[in-house]
């Protein structure tokens, strides 16, 4: 396999191709000790992952009994696979937020997907008629209920002369975090800080709260580390850790103003706003834009509208079951 690169001493990141996804790929990190290996997230589950999993377990010398999978969160592309390493014997470790939210995604009608079609409706989706079969976190989920142990921030994992401290770095789902070696100034961040794109930050229902509030506050807090080596989820890895930290959270505040502009145009609906937003990404309207990112895009409408209602900046009112937000007028 030629995507196999030492990004650092006994750490090898393996890019997997995410065909057809606008990540474009996931890159697995794997750490290797004499005898012992740390394997940190999978890919989504597909045959042709899998395959490129055997082959990268096979040139790394991963032996599954001597062998850890650490998943720093729920999402497919990063635990599709979590039912083929279990069913191998590795060990499983995972935070329990993320892992008992995973348990619900086999269940077609089950609390998982139940609620995001009930988001969908609250954003004022209903006529684009999007069906969960085409959402890609459902397509290719994990199928079987696993095993794990629970990693929950503030856990420790050792391997070699790694000492990884289990950090919280939620907003980007309700319970990812990451892993953190003090001594190293090193990070496995999932998907929060990453290059070349921006984290799409969802709204995660009412209970979770406001997501992008907690992911300010934990890119805050990655900052405050100094991180020298970062080792992000998707795209290319970043050198100057804290100047992209500064990027991100300009990148939002910049979407905010976006948010409180569609409100004053009269956009109501988070449909409505996302519409009025701008996209990166080759479509050139709402209609165009493809059904199965149409979740994304209005969710993380909805989180920034959840953020600005958080600062009593706006409200929403509900009308047959759909959220229409406005600006609060101070006198
Ligand atoms: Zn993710």
């Amino acid at each position: 396999m030629n995507n196999i690169v030492e990004v650092y001493k006994n750490i090898y990141k393996v890019e997997i191709p995410l065909k057809g996804n606008p990540l474009k790929y996931i890159n697995v990190y794997v750490i290797k000790s004499e005898d012992e290996s740390l394997i940190i997230d999978t890919g989504f589950n597909t045959d042709e992952i899998l395959e490129l999993t055997k082959e990268y377990m096979n040139e790394l010398n991963i032996i599954p009994s001597k062998s850890h999978l650490y998943l720093t969160h729920l999402h497919s592309d990063h635990t599709g696979l979590i039912n083929y390493f279990d069913k191998l014997g590795v060990e499983i470790y995972m935070p329990d937020v993320d892992a008992k939210l995973l348990k619900l995604f086999r269940e077609r009608h089950g609390e998982h997907w139940t609620n995001i079609e009930k988001y969908a409706h609250m954003q004022g989706l209903d006529e684009d008629e999007l069906k969960i079969e085409d959402h890609p976190g459902y397509k290719f989920r994990p199928r079987e209920d696993f095993n794990y142990t629970s990693k929950n921030p503030g856990d420790m994992i050792n391997i070699g002369d790694f000492e990884f401290e289990v950090i919280d770095l939620s907003g980007h789902t309700p319970g990812m975090a990451g892993l953190y070696d003090r001594e190293k100034d090193l990070l496995f961040c999932g998907d929060h800080i990453l290059g070349e794109i921006t984290p799409n930050i969802q709204f995660w229902g009412f209970d979770v709260g406001d997501s992008l509030g907690t992911y300010f506050k934990n890119l805050e807090k990655v900052r405050d580390l100094n991180i020298k080596h970062l080792y992000g989820s998707h795209r290319t890895l970043i050198k100057d850790v804290n100047a992209r930290v500064d990027e991100l959270l300009n990148h939002h505040k910049d979407r905010l103003s976006e948010t409180v502009d569609a409100l004053k145009r009269g956009a109501t609906t988070v449909r409505d706003v996302t519409k009025q937003m701008h996209w990166d990404i080759s479509a050139k309207n709402w209609d165009e834009f493809p059904k199965s990112q149409k979740w994304f895009a209005a969710g993380e409408a909805h989180a920034h509208l959840e953020h600005l209602r958080s600062l009593g900046i706006c409200d929403y009112e509900v009308e047959n079951g759909i959220l229409h937000y406005k600006l609060i007028n101070k006198a």
